[in-house]
């Protein structure tokens, strides 16, 4: 299909999150795009169970090239832009919510500047969704008022550092980091640096609402070796704040059990 792909109407691509992973948290519109899409393009965070049902002749895998280094993310803006002008409809499928650290913004933009016409289809992101089903509520009337999303990817030592950790902990909200699972000692330092409390509830949910769900509890003290003492890997949240600490009163009863491997925690 080259010829006179150009001539041909432009198909629309859609941006569409996949929620957290549990293909049950897609929503209504998501299923149905990707039931109907001619393509879709998706990475590895979307999880196992939704991506090993995509057809095999419909999706292009666009997270990791040959090597395991990533692929540009111009490289996937121009398949956008080549798929759509051959006049398909394209499903761009990212894990959680395209627009939140999901470069879904990104795509749009350079979408709109190339005359494709898109549309975005919100999700369930894992910020909210992995503390959650590890029965950690975001806000809380007795906890925290507000909530922070922050990267975790970048040195809290750097002066240019775009994250604020000391104006992040003077706000006594919740602190959610994705991304954060290597630099866990840069950032619960300067927290603790910029005067938090050292006995401030933390929680990793990895691979939250995965098979293979794991959850590890400590404080800003002791969070890093309860990271190493239960392996927790990327994907995974940081939930900072005292709302970390209401999970122990729940967690007997909830009945989210995605997590094979079970918890494991400081005094757990
Ligand atoms: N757009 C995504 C975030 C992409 S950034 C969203 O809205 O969820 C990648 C980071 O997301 C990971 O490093 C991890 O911090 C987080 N993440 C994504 N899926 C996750 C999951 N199922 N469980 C825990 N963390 C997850």
């Amino acid at each position: 299909m080259s010829g006179n792909a150009i001539d041909a109407e432009p198909g629309t691509v859609y941006l569409v999150g996949s929620g957290p992973g549990d293909p049950d948290l897609l929503t209504v519109k998501a299923k149905r795009l990707l039931e109907e899409c001619d393509v879709v393009l998706h990475d590895k965070l979307p999880g196992p169970e939704i991506i090993d049902r995509l057809p095999e002749d419909r999706r292009e895998d666009v997270g990791k090239r040959a090597g395991g280094e990533r692929t540009p993310q111009s490289e996937i803006n121009e398949r956008l832009v080549e798929l759509a002008r051959e006049g398909k409809s394209v499903v761009r499928l990212k894990g959680g919510d395209s627009f939140v650290f999901g470069r879904g913004g990104e795509e749009a933009e350079y979408l709109a500047a190339h005359e494709v016409p898109f549309e975005v289809v919100p999700a369930v992101t894992s910020a909210i969704a992995a503390p959650a089903v590890a029965g950690i509520p975001v806000t809380h009337r007795d906890h925290a008022s507000s909530v922070s999303f922050v990267t975790g990817h970048e040195d809290p030592t750097k002066a240019e550092s775009a994250v604020d950790w000391d104006a992040l902990a003077a706000t006594g909200g919740t602190i959610v980091v994705l991304m954060g699972v290597g630099r866990l000692p840069d950032y619960t330092t300067a927290l603790l640096e910029a005067g938090m409390a050292p006995e401030t509830p933390v929680a990793l949910v990895e691979r939250g609402t995965w098979p293979g769900q794991q959850v590890a509890t400590g404080t800003l003290e002791t969070i890093v070796d309860a990271r190493d003492e239960a392996g927790i890997e990327p994907p995974a949240v940081t939930v900072i704040g005292d709302v970390a600490g209401t999970r122990e009163s729940v967690v007997e009863f909830l009945q989210n059990d995605y997590g094979a491997a079970g918890d494991a925690g400081a005094g757990e």
